[in-house]
């Protein structure tokens, strides 16, 4: 089967390379499948796992946003944050899920719920619980 280098990078490292038969991402359009030979793009990703195929298995990524690039040879994630299962630490994922929780409770209930900052904040710990449920989702499929 054809295959595609595959390199899912944050600011801070390289979090994954390798030669795929698939990679299968959260754009914001919906999910994306890329194959060796897909036509060349750009897109911007949600917070999401990303799973990657190889001829010995799957592998997946707990992405926080970023970019996908599709080149004729290469697929490149440009990931805000990106984390293998291992890398997880669960214990912290669970406790911003929490603390999101209980800040989001707070300022729904809040007098101001309904001006355009307490909203902004709202926005901001709806994604904190997002990533950290993604987290505990990749983090669920430890080896
Ligand atoms: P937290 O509230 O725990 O800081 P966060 O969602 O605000 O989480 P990010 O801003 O997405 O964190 O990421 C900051 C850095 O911390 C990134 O390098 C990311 O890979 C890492 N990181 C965040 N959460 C975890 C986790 N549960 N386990 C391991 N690394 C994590």
């Amino acid at each position: 089967m054809n295959t595609i280098q595959v390199e899912v990078v944050t600011p801070e490292r390289k979090v994954y390379t390798g030669d795929v038969t698939m990679v299968i991402a959260k754009g914001v359009d919906g999910e994306l499948g890329v194959q060796a030979g897909h036509v060349p793009i750009v897109t911007p990703l949600k917070v999401g796992v990303l799973r990657v195929k190889t001829t010995n298995g799957e592998q997946s990524i707990a992405v926080s946003g970023g970019f996908l690039e599709v080149r004729p040879d290469k697929v490149t994630v440009l990931a805000e944050a990106a984390e293998l299962p291992e890398d997880i630490d669960v214990a912290r994922a669970q406790a911003s899920k929490e603390l999101a929780e209980k800040l989001l409770a707070a300022l729904e209930s809040s007098r101001e719920s309904d001006t355009a900052k307490v909203k902004a904040e709202i926005e901001v710990q709806k994604a904190a619980i997002k990533r950290a449920e993604m987290r505990l989702t990749v983090a669920k499929g430890k080896k």
